[in-house]
């Protein structure tokens, strides 16, 4: 039966959950709303499985070699759809022309995010661009398998601590099917996303989210949110409270403040990311409509970007240089201490009011060392000149 010795780091994979033959395994929601396992030790047979696919117990070291990508779709709809440069929907168009299936996070009918499969193009938009919420797998990785075996291609899009998940749980490799992760700075909670929504909807009911609209471009990260009475929301980043609070890490999942996947050996096959700092580093891949950083990390992968190639403007790139400003590629989102005061206040006080709070508290406390600092400075200088 399934013990993790710290919850912090259980990624709420649902690979424990996939796997348990007797369905003794329930994913309930923390006080924080994310989803951890929880046994029903009456019904539990002992078999051990749940430990065996667990990828937080049995973690992979990748070796591999892999290969950085700056790149867009060359159809503009498609792109302004996506986050970035819209490379997903080209993958995802390459296994269903195959008579494959593709996973992703959709949302549900209460603008959740959960994964779900499709196989036709019609459908493949609901998986377009980022939600920024933790995505529920629910029984995803089971019906993985089942059209694996069915020898269908599958195309599984998500985290790489799901994709970590959906290949322990797998326990072999399969031909039939491709890998693609993301660079990932980290999943808010449901429960959060819940709040911030009836926040934001203040008695409308949302009939749309979108949290990169690029109508002001690509880089400045607007969240849209329609409602039924044919009003709208549309803020950027920089000004939106929820965007502000998830980029200062107020409210990541507990393993994402340890996360063991932010890597360049990765174990999915072609990793998407948005290719920040693309001023400096590529200008002419460059007009604001969305730019995609991709690793190509594996054979299939290889093969894979062979396939789109010809759909794509691309240029192969330096990895070392390219995720200079990519911060959540290689290192982990530090734990925020202002963490505890959100989780504890979120429901009390207005979400807009609370998350200036704790951000003008980070900045007055900055000033407040900046300037100590300054004065052990002048200090020690006085006592440098006294000394001599
Ligand atoms: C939570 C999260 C954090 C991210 N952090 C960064 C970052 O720090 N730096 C960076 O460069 N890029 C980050 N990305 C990736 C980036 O935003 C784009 O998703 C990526 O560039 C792909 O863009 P695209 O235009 O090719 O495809 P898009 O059409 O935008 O495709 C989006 C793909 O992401 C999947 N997806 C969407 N939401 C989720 C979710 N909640 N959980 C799992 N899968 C999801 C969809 O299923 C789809 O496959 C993050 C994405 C997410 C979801
Ligand atoms: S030990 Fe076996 S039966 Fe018990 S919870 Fe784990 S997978 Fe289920
Ligand atoms: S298998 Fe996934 S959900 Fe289950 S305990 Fe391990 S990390 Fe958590
Ligand atoms: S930061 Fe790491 S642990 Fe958190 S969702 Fe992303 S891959 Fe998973």
């Amino acid at each position: 039966m399934i013990k993790i010795a710290r919850k912090e780091e259980c990624t709420g994979c649902h690979g424990c959950y996939n796997v348990c033959p007797k369905k003794c395994i329930d994913m309930n929601f923390d006080e924080e709303g994310f989803l951890y396992p929880s046994v029903d030790s009456d019904k539990c047979l002992e078999c051990g499985l749940c430990e065996k696919v667990c990828p937080i117990i049995h973690i992979v070291e990748v070796e591999n070699d892999p290969i950085a990508i700056g790149c867009y779709n060359k159809d503009e709809k498609i792109r302004m759809e996506s986050s970035s440069g819209g490379i997903f929907t080209l993958i995802s168009e390459l296994v269903i022309q195959s008579g494959g299936v593709v996973f992703g996070a959709e949302f549900d009918e209460n603008y959740n995010v959960r994964h779900s499969y499709v196989d036709n193009m019609e459908d493949l938009q609901k998986f377009r661009g980022s939600k920024y919420v933790q995505s529920t797998i629910g029984n995803s990785y089971y019906d993985v398998k089942k059209f694996l075996e069915q020898g269908r291609q599958v195309l599984f899009s998500g985290t790489p601590c799901q994709i970590a998940g959906l290949k322990r749980y797998l326990r072999k490799d399969y031909d039939n099917l491709i890998c693609q992760d993301i660079v990932c700075h980290g999943v808010p909670s449901t429960y959060v996303w819940e709040h911030y929504k009836k926040f934001i909807a203040n008695g409308r009911r949302i009939s749309g989210v979108k949290f990169r609209d690029k109508s002001t471009g690509w880089k400045t990260y607007s969240l849209q949110i329609d409602f039924d009475d044919g009003s709208s929301y549309n803020d950027i980043g920089n000004e939106n409270s929820y965007i502000k609070g998830f980029v200062k890490d107020f409210y990541l999942r507990p393993s994402c403040y340890e996360c063991k996947y932010k890597t360049l050996h990765r174990e999915s096959d072609i990793t998407l990311a948005d290719f920040w700092g693309i001023e400096a580093n590529e200008p002419e891949l460059d007009d604001n409509k969305g730019t995609s950083l991709i690793f190509i990390n594996s054979d299939k992968g290889r093969i894979t970007f062979e396939d789109i190639k010809k759909d794509i403007v691309f240029k192969i790139l330096d990895i070392k240089k390219a995720i200079t400003h990519n911060p959540s590629a290689c290192k982990v989102s530090l734990y925020n201490k202002k963490r505890l005061s959100f989780y504890r206040k979120y429901k009390k006080i207005k979400f807009d009011l609370l998350i200036d709070n704790l951000m003008k508290e980070s900045m007055k406390k900055k000033i407040i060392i900046y300037t100590n600092n300054k004065k052990s400075m002048f200090k020690r200088v006085l006592a440098k000149l006294i000394l001599k």
